[in-house]
């Protein structure tokens, strides 16, 4: 049988509740699914969990859809942000799909000192991905994917009690873990040019920076956060 389709709706979610759908949601669920009325898909929003809704009225330019019956609960991901320095747009979409995917509770494009101007992010762009790693990896949560922030701003208004996992390419070879500290996390991945030594020894100096190395070898932006979020959820997240 095929999977249900899975859609992403910002509208309330509850049994009886009645969603109308959007021009593009109708396009793509009648047009490019060819979805008929009677058929049931699978709805979430990030906030009511997952629920089964049947398609009660299909037209070119929108439809309604009626929730029957919840099928999970929502599952908040751990307390772990993603703090990154966009690298190239497509690598950059990359990054964020994966952090879905593998579980974080925000995403926080950072500039630090080597990010190239260049790479510039498109926040709603970027959410749209994080948006479509939900409905395709079966979450229930969609972080919020923030506007580019400076890494020192993040830093100076860092919240109490949360540890940040400082991915420092410098430990190439020296093989330093990750503290096995329960509670709120962040992971900081660098740019393709790496920290700047300025930014290296603010971050050391920080009580709640942890330098954390990803192994003997130099990992591209993208792969570095993928191995990071490997590392932290094996060790202190909801993985195991
Ligand atoms: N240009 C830097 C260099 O050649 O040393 C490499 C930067 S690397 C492409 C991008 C980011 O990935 C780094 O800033 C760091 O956050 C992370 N990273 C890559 N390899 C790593 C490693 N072996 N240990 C810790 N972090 C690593």
């Amino acid at each position: 049988m095929a999977s249900k389709v899975r859609l992403y709706v910002d509208h309330p979610l509850g049994e009886g509740q009645s969603v109308p759908l959007s021009r593009e949601q109708a396009h793509y669920l009648f047009g490019v699914m060819r979805l008929t009325e009677g058929t049931v898909l699978s709805l979430i929003n990030g906030v009511d969990g997952e629920w089964d809704a049947e398609i009660v009225k299909a037209g070119k330019k929108g439809g309604i859809l009626l929730c029957t019956n919840q099928t999970r609960p929502l599952q908040m991901p751990p307390d772990l942000w993603l703090l990154f320095a966009p690298i190239r747009k497509e690598r950059t979409a990359f990054i964020v799909e994966k952090a879905v995917e593998m579980g974080v509770s925000r995403v926080c494009p950072v500039q630090t000192d080597f990010t190239q101007s260049a790479n510039r992010i498109r926040q709603d762009k970027l959410q749209a991905h994080a948006v479509e790693a939900a409905e395709q990896c079966g979450g229930t949560f969609v972080p919020p994917v923030d506007d580019l922030a400076k890494l020192d701003r993040l830093l100076a208004d860092w919240p109490s009690g949360r540890q940040l996992m400082f991915c420092d390419e410098i430990l190439i070879g020296d093989p330093v873990g990750l503290p096995q500290i329960a509670g709120p996390w962040a992971i900081l991945i660098g740019p393709e040019g790496g920290f700047s030594q300025a930014e290296r020894d603010r971050l050391r100096a920080l009580p709640f920076a942890h330098p954390v190395s990803l192994g003997p070898r130099i990992l591209r932006a993208d792969t570095a956060a993928v191995a990071a979020l490997t590392v932290w959820q094996q060790a202190l997240g909801d993985w195991a």
